[in-house]
C-alpha cells in the first residue's frame, strides 16, 4: 500500500529516535500510573462525555516559558469525527495530543470536551474517556491477557477475546505457546511490531472510550499485517471522536479534517478536497507523493525544515 512520507521525515525519525524511545517511557508511565503529578482542583468534578465533541480554543503551550511550541491553536471536532494532524517533523503534532491528555497543561487556551474545560475535571475521568494507541506500542510483563485487560479490570475472559478477535489479534494469540496465558513483555514471548500493535488495539477496543488518540505506525510491516492492522483501526474509530497522527494514505484522505500543522501553528486545514484546492503546502506535498512533481517547491522546503 502506498504511503504518505513527509519530505525528511525519514530523517527526522532518525533523530527521533532516542527522544521516541524516552517519550514511550513517559507516556505509558504519565498516562497511565502518575495521574497526579499535575496541580488538580480538590473540587474538580468528573468529565461526563455525551457526544465526545472537542474544541481547541486559542490553545498556547511551551515546554520552556521561553519558546512557544503550540501557538494559538483552535479548532473544534464533532463527536464521531476523525481529524488528522499532519505536518513536517517537530511541527508539533504530538504536543497537541499530549495536552488533551494533559500530559502537560495549556500555558493560554482552553480544550473543552462537551463544554467542559478539561483543566477543571479529574485527570482519572479525563483518561479513562480518552483511549491512546501509539506506535511505540508498549507491553508489560504479564500475561497476554492481562496487557489486553490492562485499564478494564472488571472484563470477563469473553470481552477480551472479543476485543481480541475485533482487533484482529485472536489467531496470532491461540497460536502462542499458552494462548492468552503466555507472558508478553520485554522477558516474555518476542512479539513483532505488528502483532504488539494490535494487541495495544485489543486494550483501547475493551477500554471503549467516547475519543481516542492515535499515534500511527511507520513501522515496517508486511501488507499483510498491514491490512489486518488496517481493518482494527477501522473497526476502533468507527463512532469515536479520533485525533490521528496520520501516516497512512487512507486515514489522511478520508478524515472529515485535516489540520496541518507548521512550527506549532495550524496553517492549513480543511478536507482533504479543500486542501487539495487551496493549492498550499498540504496540495504541494499530496504531489510529490503522488509523483505529479518531482520535489517539492523551495519555499516549502525552506518552510517545513526551519
Ligand atoms: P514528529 O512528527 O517528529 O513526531 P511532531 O510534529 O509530533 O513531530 P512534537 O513531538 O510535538 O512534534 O514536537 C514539537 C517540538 O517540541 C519539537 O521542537 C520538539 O523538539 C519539542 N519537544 C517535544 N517534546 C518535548 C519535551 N518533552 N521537552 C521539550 N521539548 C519537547
Amino acid at each position: 500500500t502506498q504511503r504518505f512520507i513527509w519530505p525528511m521525515a525519514q530523517f527526522g525519525q532518525i533523530i527521533n529516535m532516542y527522544q521516541r524511545a524516552r517519550a514511550s517511557a513517559e507516556r505509558i508511565f504519565g498516562l497511565m500510573d502518575e495521574p497526579s503529578r499535575l496541580a488538580q482542583d480538590p473540587d474538580a468534578e468528573e468529565l461526563a462525555v455525551s457526544e465526545g465533541r472537542v474544541e481547541y480554543d486559542d490553545v498556547n503551550f511551551g515546554y520552556d516559558e521561553n519558546e512557544r511550541t503550540v501557538k494559538d491553536v483552535s479548532f473544534d471536532v464533532d463527536g464521531g469525527e476523525t481529524v488528522a494532524l499532519v505536518g513536517p517533523t517537530g511541527a508539533g503534532k504530538s504536543t497537541v495530543l499530549k495536552l488533551l491528555l494533559r500530559m502537560y497543561d495549556v500555558d493560554d487556551g482552553e480544550i473543552r470536551i462537551d463544554g467542559q474545560n478539561i483543566g477543571d475535571v479529574t485527570l482519572s475521568s479525563l483518561r479513562r474517556s480518552i483511549g491512546y494507541v501509539s506506535q511505540d506500542s508498549y507491553l508489560f510483563y504479564g500475561t497476554v491477557k492481562e496487557n489486553i485487560a490492562y485499564g478494564s479490570f472488571d472484563a470477563s475472559d469473553e470481552e477480551i477475546v472479543e476485543a481480541a478477535k475485533a482487533a484482529e489479534a485472536h489467531e496470532f494469540i491461540e497460536n502462542l505457546p499458552e494462548g492468552y496465558e503466555t507472558m508478553a513483555g520485554e522477558r516474555g514471548v518476542k512479539l513483532s511490531g505488528g502483532q504488539r500493535q494490535r494487541i495495544t488495539i485489543a486494550r483501547a477496543i475493551l477500554k471503549d472510550p467516547a475519543i481516542l488518540v492515535l499515534d500511527e505506525a511507520t513501522s515496517d510491516v508486511d501488507t499483510e499485517t498491514e491490512m489486518l492492522i488496517q481493518r482494527s483501526l477501522d473497526r476502533l474509530t468507527a463512532d469515536r471522536t479520533t485525533f490521528s497522527i496520520a501516516h497512512r494514505l487512507s486515514t489522511i484522505k478520508d478524515a472529515d479534517q485535516i489540520v496541518v500543522l507548521e512550527d506549532g501553528q495550524v496553517k492549513e486545514h480543511g478536507t482533504h478536497d479543500e486542501l487539495l484546492e487551496l493549492g498550499e503546502l498540504y496540495a504541494n506535498l499530496w504531489a510529490v507523493q503522488a509523483g505529479e512533481i518531482d520535489e517539492l517547491p523551495e519555499e516549502f522546503v525552506e518552510r517545513a525544515t526551519r
